[in-house]
């Protein structure tokens, strides 16, 4: 079933025909004829699967069809409320995008800038506010934001959220919102306390699920490397040796590691930036510009900062290093290949990684191609006592910042 025949109305039609979508991914297909029947979603499905526009295209028709032009004063009749700052801008864009034929007005806001120009925004009045949890309760607390004339909530990448030390901004923000509303959930994996937040928020929702997180990797060609801790650098460099990976996005566990990969990549003449937590909006937001336009190949970013980057048609992803959990791995891989495009995932793995690869085959339900001829095979040498003392520093690095970050993101 096309675009065409879902009960869409012709400005949204036509924003799609400018999109060049042709037609509607599969969470699209089950997921928009329910939304615009006005029931309760809850939605199995990752980046990368069109979920996006699945609740954005129906939530903006609805409101449409319900505010009438020029009705004054503009309310605020949905919410959408994301994990981090990157997806929210990327929402924001697509609703922009697909609303452009439409007088619905949104607004995007988070933390880490100055309130101002979001606050301003906001006075303007908009139909649709999309927004990371702590800055929405900080500008409801300062009144700024009213939640009584909301009809339709999104929780976006709850499971994410709950990762990330949400649950109590999540439970806060329930109590704020109206009793009677039209309630959608996402998330891209299904644990128990997912299905359990999701039952506090829905009510009697249609299910839709789009490839289990654990075949969603299907359309990604994926490729390990076997190697040694030393000679990872090494080994990147002479990958991209092959000038066909021209827009790389490289993951490195840590913000550390993502800043040292970068610099190691300049230094071979290769034009790379990073991206994590400890840049500022503007440095984010630039490097992702820079890499959307071509202007550096490879983009390394941590897995947080990575959550939200959309762009056509990524092909290639590098793992500087294979994620312990396996889910991980499979969102990262996610980046590429996007909307059933080909994608390619190559990882490289050390000694003390090896394990991980077991469940990662486990969760994926199939062996990934190893590339045993290249110059940086791993070898079962021990670790030189310098080469293990090295490794201790860093797993303590990673332990600190895995607890730092916990705790900033409870403070957001
Ligand atoms: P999302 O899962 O929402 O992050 O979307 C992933 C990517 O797929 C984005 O670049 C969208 O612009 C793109 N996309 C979404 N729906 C379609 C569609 N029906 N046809 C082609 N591309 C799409």
């Amino acid at each position: 079933m096309g675009f065409d025949k879902m009960g869409l109305t012709e400005p949204i039609l036509k924003a799609l025909i400018d999109k060049n979508y042709e037609k509607p991914t599969d969470i699209q297909h089950s997921a928009i004829p329910h939304i615009l029947k006005r029931k309760d979603v809850l939605g199995c499905a990752q980046t990368g699967t069109g979920k996006t526009a699945a609740f954005a295209i129906p939530i903006i028709q609805l409101i449409a069809e319900r505010e009438k032009r020029g009705t004054k004063p503009v309310r605020l009749r949905s919410l959408i409320v994301t994990p981090t700052r990157e997806l929210a801008i990327q929402i924001g864009e697509n609703i922009r995008e697909y609303s452009k034929y439409t007088h619905i007005k949104h607004a995007v806001i988070f933390g880490g800038v100055k309130q101002n120009a979001q606050v301003d925004r906001l006075k303007g009045g908009v139909h649709i506010l999309v927004a990371t949890p702590g800055r929405l309760l900080d500008l409801i607390s300062q009144g700024y934001i009213s939640l009584n004339d909301i009809k339709i909530f999104v929780l976006d990448e709850a499971d994410r959220m709950l990762d990330m030390g949400f649950i109590h901004d999540i439970k806060k923000l329930l109590n704020l919102l109206p009793k009677k509303k039209q309630s959608l959930f996402f998330s891209a994996t299904m644990p128990k306390n997912i299905v359990a937040l999701s039952q506090q928020i829905l009510n009697n929702p249609v299910k839709v699920e789009v490839a289990a997180v654990s075949s969603a990797a299907e359309t990604i060609q994926q490729y390990l490397y076997y190697t040694n801790r030393t000679s990872k650098k090494n080994l990147l460099n002479h990958i991209l040796k092959d000038r066909e990976l021209n827009q790389v996005l490289v993951f490195s566990r840590t913000k550390h590691g993502a800043d040292r990969i970068a610099r190691g990549l300049k230094k071979e003449q290769i034009r790379a930036q990073a991206i994590h937590g400890d840049k500022s909006q503007n440095q984010r937001q630039k490097a992702l510009k820079d890499f959307k336009e071509n202007k550096i190949r490879v983009l390394v970013a941590t897995d947080i900062a990575a959550r939200g980057i959309d762009i056509d048609k990524l092909k290639y992803v590098i793992n500087y290093d294979v994620p312990n959990v396996a889910e991980t791995y499979v969102h990262r891989i996610g980046r590429s290949g996007r909307a059933g495009d080909e994608g390619i995932a190559l990882s490289i793995c050390e000694p003390e990684e090896n394990e991980y690869v077991k469940s990662i085959e486990k969760l994926i339900k199939k062996k990934i191609e190893v590339i045993d001829n290249h110059p940086y095979p791993q070898t079962d040498k021990p670790m030189t006592e310098a080469e293990k003392k090295e490794w201790n520093k860093e797993k303590q690095r990673r332990k600190q910042e895995f607890f730092a970050n916990r705790k900033k993101n409870r403070r957001r």
